[in-house]
């Protein structure tokens, strides 16, 4: 097992924070929702409070290394770091627009910091060491902290130098999960081993590839699967049916019944949607109709769960008292194609149970339902927590350890 912030002694110390500010930023360049960053503050001002320097690094997006670009600065992040880090004495930012990391701004910055002070990082992946989990790289990374803290669960399943390279150029003493990674990893950890039951997995998304593994798993955890999004027309067409245009992965399609007949097999009660919203093109514009699953016309395409699957589903969900949930029931970016996700969102939020929301489109859903608030824990790392669940090792966790 790793240690946590708590373990070490950090105290008037220099500690380098890696975490995940990779977040949502729309034309204009305004942050959509800064959750990543507000997520990260218990951890920052725990180093604050015991007098350390603070050096703060994460990537954004996928610039191409070595030029700057400013849309993928992290400025923005620092501009509301700034508003949300009241206490902070001094919050420094590497403003030289160089296109590395490891600047000579950067570098003058640091040698200025006093203990209480805060300094963020330019874009990690501006330097091509980043990707390449490479280990020069990692080194000179280094130089920012006596300690290493990681916080970025969204990060932790790549093998990249500030996750992995360098977590090998500490010893136990001096490295550490944040408050962020140790809550994640442990909730995750807590609800797969020893969920209280009886468990629900709500699953959805577009694909049955990407959650293939996960799915397999799941089926020996959980007392019943609820499927919905474009994944569930494959299983649909496993079990015969016609799906029209709607989105199939024919190759899949055993796998589905394979799953389908596992679930059987552990006396996991599989539920797939009884109607579905129906349309002939993919647009917010089209006509739509509301059919029986049976019953999708041969031109037309599957975008969202009808209304008697949500009641279904509400159903299925009544007696639960764990819910994990991952990947929206329809096309929820058009509004036509929302109400499926949204209402799920919101039975999952008043349920009683213990509920957990993994995945970035499925944060979303919540945070567009207005249920954040009412969910046990949203997880801020999509492919991370999809790769927990799938039973994986992730490369950042254990750095952490060894
Ligand atoms: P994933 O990244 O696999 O969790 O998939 C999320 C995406 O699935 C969202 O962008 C949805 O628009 C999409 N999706 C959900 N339901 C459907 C559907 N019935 N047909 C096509 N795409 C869908």
């Amino acid at each position: 097992m790793f240690k946590t912030l708590k373990d070490l002694e950090i105290d008037g110390k220099t500690v380098f924070i890696r975490c995940d500010f990779n977040v949502p930023i729309d034309e204009f360049g305004n942050i959509t929702d800064d959750r990543r960053i507000r997520s990260a503050l218990p951890t920052i001002r725990y180093c604050i409070d015991r007098d350390c320097k603070v050096v703060l690094a994460s990537h954004f997006e996928r610039p191409e290394p070595g030029k700057f670009e400013e849309k993928y600065s992290l400025y923005p992040v620092y501009k509301r770091l700034d508003t949300l880090l009241k206490i902070k004495k001094e919050l420094y930012f590497d403003d030289s627009k160089s296109g590395e990391v490891i600047s000579k701004r950067a570098l003058e910055l640091f040698e200025k910091l006093e203990p209480r002070d805060v300094l963020l990082l330019e874009n990690l992946r501006f330097d091509p060491g980043e990707t390449k989990d490479d280990l020069e790289f990692a080194k000179q990374l280094s130089q920012f902290g006596e300690f290493y803290i990681n916080d970025a669960f969204g990060a932790c399943h790549r093998k990249h130098a500030s996750i992995h390279a360098i977590a090998s150029l500490y010893d136990k003493e001096h490295k550490g999960a944040g408050f962020l990674l140790a809550k994640e990893v442990n909730f995750f950890h807590k609800v797969l081993e020893n969920p209280s039951r009886p468990f629900v997995a709500v699953v959805g998304g577009s694909k049955v590839s990407g959650k293939l593994e996960a799915l397999n798993r799941l089926i020996s955890k959980v007392d019943k699967i609820i499927i919905g999004g474009g994944m569930a027309f494959t299983f649909l067409k496993a079990q015969g049916y016609e799906v029209g245009n709607s989105l199939v992965e024919e190759d899949l399609i055993d796998e589905a019944r394979t799953i389908m007949y596992k679930a059987k097999k552990n006396k996991v009660k599989f539920y797939l949607p009884v109607d579905v919203v129906v349309a002939p093109e993919f647009s917010d514009h089209t006509t739509v109709k509301y059919l029986p699953s049976q019953e999708i016309p041969e031109e037309w395409m599957g975008l969202d769960i009808g209304p008697a699957s949500t009641r279904l589903f509400r159903e299925a969900l009544n007696d639960a008292h764990t819910i994990m949930w991952n990947g929206p029931m329809g096309v929820y970016e058009m509004e036509k194609f929302a109400k499926g996700s949204i209402k799920m969102s919101h039975y999952i939020a008043e349920s009683h149970a213990t509920t957990i929301v993994g995945g970035g489109d499925t944060a979303d859903v919540a945070a567009r339902a207005g249920d954040v608030d009412e969910m046990t824990f949203v997880s801020t790392g999509g492919g991370a927590s999809l790769k927990l669940i799938e039973g994986e090792e992730l490369p950042g966790i254990t750095a952490l350890e060894s």
